[in-house]
């Protein structure tokens, strides 16, 4: 209020004189100016341009007056008969309003908006079992309010949604470090509505919760985060990948799965003992043996998340490498890929080009501080174990290491039958809604396969086995053919599985020569 008299009496003071001034004539007006000051004033007052231009710069002095009282008091004016709710990125809160938010009508005057494509991967849970035909899928744009204010109505109430991002630092010394410092600023979404009763807002914040949970209800999610973020930006929801469709070496995935299993439940045992409740895996071997295939499998069997920590992302820091993994959403798997790239790359100097300063001490650090989440499981993938350093492979960092070797026996004829036994039946989707409301048809195939389609089926399953049997004795463990490799080899000839036998010794020649 201080402020708003001085700044009202300089003003006021100055012009009621000035116009008092110029309004009196006469002797008492020449004894107050000084002469040179009479002159000035006798002859604004004798031309018309000079009058009106000290009337406007008396309405533009009025103008910026009140302008700054307006924006200096208007948010704290509506404090008074608003309440709101505000979340930071970076903080779920935030994915699950922008969320809802989004997929509320806005009122018509909004003009600026943020879109997203998002990908409803609807598929069914294995790459080879699906049907989808993904060229004519299209993703489903997400529109988001852009920066400012906004205006939805939500069961009869207006609610106002405004998204910013604090002022950035001003004293930054560069352009890039300015730039950083903008990206690094987390936004805000606030919503507020005219009244005092804060439940209602209470209330959306909790239905915002209740529908992302229920969108990722038998769903794996992935996290990653971006160059600069010190949180998990990005997500995308996707159907689980079914856990029989990786082929692993014979009990690997059933030795790993109960691992798993039972950390998961020896929280207790580990309280006891003052043992960090965290769990390190390394997998390592050649690529395209199925190490990371296996990793989101895995969570979608046991209904966790994934993370993924991009080591070699140009920007990425120790400090940051180290809020991310201390962040990471509760119930997922850390999983760090091919550790050994980052920091070969770093050794050879290229890091500064990318901008890419994490080092080995910085991965340790965040290793052993893994302590917001209690019960981490984080998985490290490598192809190379022995450019690994000792200290990041040891037991606390890296319980278990697990070998994914070239494709054996077990494997070649399991990725055979997976690819070319008979499909399981397809259970009928649920009927679509038509326009009318009532429901179509399913165009549902039937379940009950009539005994005549029953024995040719036996009879084509057979054949697959023992093919899957003799391909097994074509290509060997010697041969170093990868899963990924085998399964390109399948899909080639993927309608042709009696044939296929013969293009074996093609296939390897092709390898031996790549
Ligand atoms: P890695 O992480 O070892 O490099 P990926 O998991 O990325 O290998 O596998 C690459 C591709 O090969 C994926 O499409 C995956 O479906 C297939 N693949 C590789 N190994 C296996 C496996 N053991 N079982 C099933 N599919 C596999």
């Amino acid at each position: 209020m201080d402020w708003i008299a001085s700044k009202t009496g300089t003003l006021l003071n100055s012009t009621v004189q000035i116009i008092d001034q110029v309004v009196q004539s006469g002797s008492s007006f020449e004894a107050t100016l000084s002469p040179a000051a009479m002159k000035v004033v006798k002859g604004v007052m004798g031309n018309d341009v000079l009058s009106a231009g000290f009337f406007l710069m008396i309405m533009g002095s009025f103008y910026t007056f009140f302008k700054d009282l307006f924006v200096r008091y208007y948010y704290e004016i509506q404090s008074w008969f608003y309440v709101s709710v505000e979340v930071q990125e970076g903080d779920d809160t935030y994915k699950w309003l922008s969320e809802w938010v989004a997929e509320r009508p806005l009122t018509k005057s909004v003009r600026h908006l943020t879109v997203k494509a998002v990908w409803d991967e609807d598929s069914d849970d294995d790459d080879y079992y699906s049907n989808n035909n993904s060229k004519d899928e299209r993703p489903r744009l997400l529109f988001m309010p852009g920066m400012g204010s906004h205006v939805l109505y939500h069961k009869g109430y207006k609610i106002n949604v405004s998204r910013d991002r604090p002022d950035q630092a001003s004293g930054a010394d560069s352009e890039q470090s300015r730039i950083l410092a903008s990206i690094q600023k987390k936004q805000c979404l606030t919503i507020s509505t005219f009244g005092w009763d804060i439940s209602r807002l209470k209330t959306i914040v909790q239905d915002a919760m209740e529908e992302s949970y229920k969108k990722k209800e038998g769903k794996t999610t992935i996290y990653t985060s971006q160059p600069y973020d010190n949180y998990w930006s990005g997500s995308s929801t996707r159907s689980p990948r079914a856990f029989h469709s990786v082929i692993l070496a014979e009990g690997l995935k059933e030795e790993l799965l109960e691992d798993i299993t039972t950390f998961r439940n020896s929280s207790q045992w580990y309280h006891d003992r003052g043992v960090p409740y965290r769990r390190g895996y390394l997998l390592h071997g050649p690529p395209g043996t199925g190490k990371t295939s296996f990793i989101v499998a895995l969570a979608g069997h046991l209904n966790m998340s994934v993370c993924i920590v991009n080591l070699g992302i140009s920007g990425l820091n120790d400090q940051q490498l180290d809020r991310l993994l201390n962040n990471a959403p509760r119930n997922s798997i850390l999983l760090m890929e091919d550790v050994d790239a980052a920091l070969v790359k770093r050794k050879a100097g290229k890091a500064q080009e990318g901008g890419n300063n994490v080092t080995l001490s910085g991965i340790l650090n965040a290793l052993d501080g893994i302590t917001a989440q209690e019960g981490s499981v984080v998985f490290m993938t490598t192809n190379h174990i022995r450019k690994l350093a000792p200290a990041l492979i040891r037991p606390g960092r890296c319980d278990r290491k697990m070998l994914f070797d070239y494709a054996d026996k077990h494997q070649i004829e399991g990725m055979f039958m997976k690819f070319f036994l008979s499909r399981p039946p397809v259970a009928p989707k649920p009927a679509r809604k038509s326009s009318t409301g009532s429901a179509t048809a399913p165009a549902a195939p039937s379940l009950d396969l009539d005994s005549k389609e029953k024995g040719r089926k036996e009879a084509y399953d057979d054949m697959i086995k023992r093919t899957a049997a003799k391909m097994a004795e074509a290509i060997t463990f010697k041969d170093s053919v990868t899963t990924a490799q085998l399964q390109g080899f399948f899909m080639l000839h993927r309608d042709d599985p009696e044939s296929i036998l013969c293009e074996v010794p093609g296939f390897l020649a092709e390898l031996a020569h790549e």
